[in-house]
């Protein structure tokens, strides 16, 4: 079951559920706790929480594309998306807690008060794709769970429902595919038949695990329950 099969209402009742999970782990963290390094290269807890917030933002500018027809870019450039992040990552903790349930908040009014023709209405994601405005329920979804898991406070693949596991695995192995990566590269999901990433490639390396360890793995998350052949290797890069 992928997660584009699921009606809409339940598309965003995904998102909403990882939002929470996010929340949740953002509760259990003290502020001091804010601004300790994250395994994302150059960012503390910070960092994520003003990511996770200015993407609902974002997404929301997405939101009222749609509902208008005006054109409104997630983000005006790659830079001013970059420093918005860093000048959020010094706010004190209240502020950032406020500016996370802010911008949910505002998300989920977007989402609530869009008329039905306008979820079809074609918007850009940051990486310039046109997509439907119902795609924001799986930006979102993947955001919200992940980063969770990047807080590195207790959050776990293994928490995430199937339905995000299978749909992730489907995105990173269509990404490794466009960017001609992976060859010889061969997933096999417990429960699943083999993955072979480029399929015309003789294989070299096969990583088996359950789904949550090897998302996990290939998300670049951590080689953790994974088996491989030797030595587990680092999974090409997604994004
Ligand atoms: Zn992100």
């Amino acid at each position: 079951m992928s997660f584009q099969d699921l009606s809409l209402a339940e598309r965003l009742t995904v998102a909403r559920r990882g939002t929470a999970y996010f929340a949740q782990r953002l509760a259990e963290l003290t502020d001091g706790q804010l601004y300790e390094p994250t395994a994302l290269d150059g960012w503390s807890r910070a960092h994520l929480v003003a990511h996770v917030g200015y993407n609902a933002a974002a997404l929301c500018r997405l939101m009222d594309w749609a509902a208008s027809g005006v054109e409104t870019p997630m983000y005006a450039s790659a830079e001013q998306r970059g420093r918005e992040i860093a000048e959020g990552a010094t706010l004190n903790g209240a502020a950032l807690r406020n500016l996370f349930t802010h911008t949910v908040a505002r998300l989920d009014k977007k989402w609530r008060n869009l008329p039905d023709s306008a979820w079809s209405a074609q918007v850009r994601t940051a990486q310039g794709r046109l997509v439907p405005a119902s795609e924001t329920a799986w930006m979102r979804t993947r955001e919200v769970w992940i980063h969770a898991v990047d807080l590195g406070n207790g959050g776990r693949f293994g928490d995430f429902p199937d339905v995000v596991l299978d749909s992730l695995l489907t995105d990173i192995v269509g990404m490794w595919q466009k960017k001609d990566l992976g060859a010889g590269l061969v997933l096999a999901v417990d429960g699943y038949a083999p993955i072979a990433v480029q399929p015309d490639s003789p294989v070299s390396e096969k990583i088996g695990g359950s789904l949550a360890s090897l998302v996990r793995w290939a998300a670049g998350r951590g080689a953790v329950g994974v088996s491989a052949g030797g030595e587990i290797p680092e999974p090409p890069r997604w994004l």
